[in-house]
């Protein structure tokens, strides 16, 4: 039966107003732009649907209308209605009626029933009491952060203990969130390991690994079987071997359950674990009614991502606009950085196929596991499992069920083959599995016109959910651009168009202090990514936005920014105080010989002439910078992209052949831009005679002494391109000198790209040395005073990041154990004595495995 209302077009209603319902109004649109339909959104949330699976961004002090999907034209299109805070409570599907929670009715002539899941709280005592949330909508999400922030508010020095029940993917962004709220982590897996539906047990080792090192303390194995409350508040979680833990918070994230009461009470015919059973059309039961999304059962499955919803959304659409499509099946590939830590799992990735073959990469020390499973013959690639480094994903993803075209194993050793060029990427791969774009349509799509990632993603869809295919969108993006000889754009990333110089110059002029704020006026008002974020934080930290672990700078930070300390390959972290200009007391050699003796650290003298002590854990940072603050020690910032060390010879004080006192002047160098933040590393050296013992031409400043004053050079580095410094001005006195380096590094850091050493700047500069000197000297710009008085700030800015950590119970907090018993040495950490001093073990020596394609997984008959 088809009916019309008044206006003579087709009524359609969608029950729920989330994800894949906004994607079923986007795919109906020619219908109702053309009046043959009209499409009413019922959504009993406040708000218009939003990008939920981006629900962990609104920790980071997101606007919640920074998540919303379609904007207010979308929504006020002709012929689509989106109520808000609107349920529907019963279908009578022999009307064709809805009633709503008013108790109005509403008819309809197709009806889409997209209701999705609602978060399962497990049936145990206590599961209620104050404290305990879900986490599904951003209702949730306020909740917990408002109930955080009020304790912590009541007691500003208290350690909060958050625990998360449940440690498949939900529970491990929760975690991540319950640690950007400031309180400890602990997550509690009822499986042996964590996201037991992704990845298999070496995959779960190393992440299980990596997420302990960021702190969270990971229960397997166990359930909680009730929760303590005490003055009506969370208290503990006990577990079912009747240990308890404490806690002020809980989390259940034990999975999601299908909300099909509405079309079980109409009659309608629901999966053994529920969700509204659906042909291949999405169809349910009764022809009128359809199914799509996780409240959908498709294939005797229920699915919870976003893919498989969107597919049928389409398919739905595509139905009901004439067509005759159906539900291509589903790819549950997916990747996520959880906590920072890279997880992907795609195609077949536990080979369940017969005859798969497994090749192997794992490094259980430095937490990488990486798995790929191969058809019999080791060509065809049927899946893959990646832990700790998941940069392969965009690459081997759409070729799932292709011919790798070389040795499997090459693609996962480090520094292994490059991922096959775009080029090579048949034209029917799939490039986003979430909405099901090829390589080809990307590659139209830039023929068509689409010049930048905003325009391939607005045309296609590619990247517009989970966002894990850019890389890959933006490589073919590029290789389609050049091919047809097209200037690429400088746009920082696809959120900013501006060049890094153009955002630092904005957000100087602003005055803005947040990436949220930054990037809703200069950006794209999205949530940013892996490369504006931390550029971001640095450009906040290099015009002295505060504490880089203070509030939303804390989440912007980089893996070593982030714990102040240098990750090594064995996990553990080294510490290296700053020796400003290698001048240290001997006192001081002792309390830093003690501090390493005490803790059991290696010890060496770096290239900077300080000292580097390695094999700290996480929870040792604290307790070793407390003594090394007490003796007068400060942070040597070894991981930061800002000032490192300056390096000097001891000059006319000693040598006979010296002309100037270069080991002053590397002193009061040093303690000038300790703590300055720029886009990359700064390192400076100060000789004090031509000889230059100091290597200082090597360095991105480098001073070198004469009879008349001090010489000084830019642009050196060592490294992987080394550079010699070119000189940019002879014979400064002191007060000139220091002027002429404020300065250039002050310029530098307001111009230079996104990662860009000084010598790569000073190439690209236009019109190279002479226009540097013609800023900084003759002021040919008129921004000299400027920069002055950036420097100036700085300096005066300048605060010890470690002392002010020791000084915050909340930053202290960050840097908790990962093992159940701290003082339990972690049994994963091996090493062996070399020279009287401790060393990790080789790889040889651990157990590394790289296996061939000669191991069968399933189904035998391989040899
Ligand atoms: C924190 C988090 C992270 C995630 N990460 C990923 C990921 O990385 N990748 C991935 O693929 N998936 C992820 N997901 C899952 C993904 O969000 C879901 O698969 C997707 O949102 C499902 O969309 P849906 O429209 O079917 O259901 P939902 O998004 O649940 O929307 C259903 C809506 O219908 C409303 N509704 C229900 N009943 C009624 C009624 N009677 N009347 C009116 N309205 C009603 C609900 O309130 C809800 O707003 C994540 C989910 C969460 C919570
Ligand atoms: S650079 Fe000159 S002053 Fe410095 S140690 Fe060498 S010879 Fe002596």
């Amino acid at each position: 039966m088809t009916t019309t209302n008044t206006h003579g077009a087709r009524r359609i209603v969608v029950i729920g107003g989330g994800m894949v319902a906004h994607r079923f109004v986007e795919a109906i649109r020619p219908g109702t732009a053309s009046g043959e339909l009209e499409v009413t959104v019922l959504a009993d949330e406040p708000r218009a649907p939003y990008d939920r699976v981006a629900l962990t961004t609104y920790f980071t002090g997101r606007d919640p209308q920074s998540l919303s999907l379609g904007d207010r034209e979308f929504w006020n299109a002709d012929g689509v209605r989106l109520r808000t805070s609107c349920r529907a409570t019963a279908i009578d599907r022999a009307s064709r009626q809805i009633t709503l929670q008013d108790g109005a009715q509403l008819g309809y002539d197709h009806l889409v029933l997209a209701t999705g899941s609602y978060a399962f709280t497990p049936p145990i005592k206590g599961n209620d009491i104050d404290g305990c949330f879900v986490y599904r909508t951003i209702d949730d999400v306020a909740s917990l952060r408002g109930y955080v922030e009020e304790l912590r508010k009541e007691d500003p020095d208290r350690v909060l203990n958050g625990v998360v029940i449940g440690g498949g993917l939900l529970g491990l962004e929760a975690a991540g969130a319950l640690q950007a709220l400031g309180a400890r982590s602990r997550v509690v897996e009822f499986a042996p390991r964590l996201m037991p539906i992704q990845v298999d047990d070496g995959g779960g080792q190393a992440l299980r690994r990596l997420i302990e090192q960021l702190g969270v303390t990971v229960h397997t194995e166990t359930a909680s079987s009730r929760i303590h409350g005490r003055y009506g508040r969370v208290h503990q979680v006990e577990f079912v071997n009747s240990d308890r833990v404490p806690a002020d918070v809980v989390v259940f994230a034990t999975g999601v359950r299908p909300r099909d009461e509405l079309a079980r009470d109409a009659g309608l015919p629901t999966g053994e674990r529920g969700g509204v059973i659906v042909d291949d059309r999405c169809r349910t039961a009764d022809d009128a009614i359809s199914a799509i999304g996780e409240v959908a059962c498709i294939d005797g499955a229920v699915w919870g991502l976003v893919a498989p919803g969107n597919a049928m959304a389409e398919v739905t659409a595509n139905q009901l606009l004439g067509g005759d499509g159906t539900f291509p099946g589903v790819d549950a590939s997916t990747k996520l950085k959880l906590l920072g830590v890279d997880v992907a799992s795609f195609g077949d990735a536990f080979g369940q196929e017969s005859g798969s073959l497994e090749v192997v990469y794992a490094d259980p020390v430095a937490g990488v596991y990486k798995k790929l499973v191969m058809s019999d013959d080791a060509r065809t690639l049927r899946g893959g499992i990646l832990v700790g480094d998941a940069s392969a994903y965009a690459a081997l993803r759409p070729m799932v069920g292709r011919e790798l075209g070389s040795d499997p194993a090459a693609y996962l050793v480090p520094e292994g083959l490059a991922a096959p060029g775009t080029g090579d990427l048949p034209d029917d791969s799939v490039v986003c599995s979430c909405n099901n774009v090829t390589a080809g349509t990307i590659r139209a799509s830039v023929v068509d016109g689409a010049h930048d990632l905003a325009a391939v993603k607005s045309c296609t869809k590619a990247g517009t959910s989970c966002g894990s295919c850019l890389p890959m969108v933006k490589n073919l993006m590029i290789a389609g651009l050049e091919a047809a000889g097209v200037e690429v754009s400088k746009a920082l990333c696809e959120h900013f168009s501006m060049s890094r110089a153009e955002l630092f110059a904005a957000v100087s002029v602003s005055g803005l202090t947040t990436f949220s704020e930054i990037i809703a006026r200069h950006g794209d008002s999205g949530r940013g990514c892996d490369i504006c974020r931390p550029t971001v934080g640095s450009i906040l930290a290099s015009l002295g936005g505060g504490h880089i672990l203070s509030g939303e700078q804390a989440s912007l930070q980089d893996t070593n920014d982030h714990v102040l300390a240098n990750l090594q390959k064995d996990g553990t972290y080294s510490v290296v105080p700053r020796i400003p200009g290698g001048e240290i007391t001997p006192d001081g050699l002792i309390t830093v010989g003690e501090i390493a003796r005490d803790f059991g650290l290696y010890t060496k003298i770096t290239g900077g002439q300080r000292i580097d002590l390695f094999g700290a854990r996480i929870e040792e940072l604290p307790l070793i910078w407390r003594r090394l603050v007490d003796a007068g020690f400060e942070s040597g910032h070894a991981y930061g992209k800002s000032l490192r060390t300056v390096k000097s010879c001891v000059g006319s004080s000693w040598c006979r052949y010296g002309v100037q006192d270069s080991t002053s002047m590397a002193i009061l160098l040093e303690n000038r831009y300790r703590g300055l933040r720029a886009p990359h590393k700064l390192k400076l050296g100060v000789s004090g005679c031509a000889r230059e013992c100091a290597e200082a031409r090597g360095k991105d400043a480098g001073v070198i002494a004469t009879d008349k004053g001090w010489n000084l050079y830019v642009g050196g580095n060592g490294g992987f391109t080394p550079r010699h410094a070119q000189l940019l001005v002879e014979d400064l006195d002191d007060e000139s000198l220091i002027r002429t380096i404020d300065r250039f590094f002050m310029y530098y850091i307001r111009t230079a790209d996104r990662l860009q050493r000084t010598a790569a700047w000073l190439e690209n500069l236009e019109g190279g040395l002479e226009h540097l000197r013609s800023v900084v000297i003759d002021d040919s710009l008129g921004i000299a005073a400027d920069l002055d008085a950036a420097m100036a700030r700085h300096v005066a800015s300048y605060s010890d990041e470690w002392r002010d950590v020791l000084t915050d119970p909340a930053k202290l907090s960050q840097f908790t154990s990962f093992v159940n018993a701290p003082d339990v040495p972690d049994p994963d950490l091996a090493y062996i004595d070399e020279r009287s001093q401790i060393r990790p073990v080789d790889p040889h020596q651990r157990p590394v495995l790289i296996s061939g394609p000669r191991i069968p997984v399933s189904g035998g008959g391989v040899s």
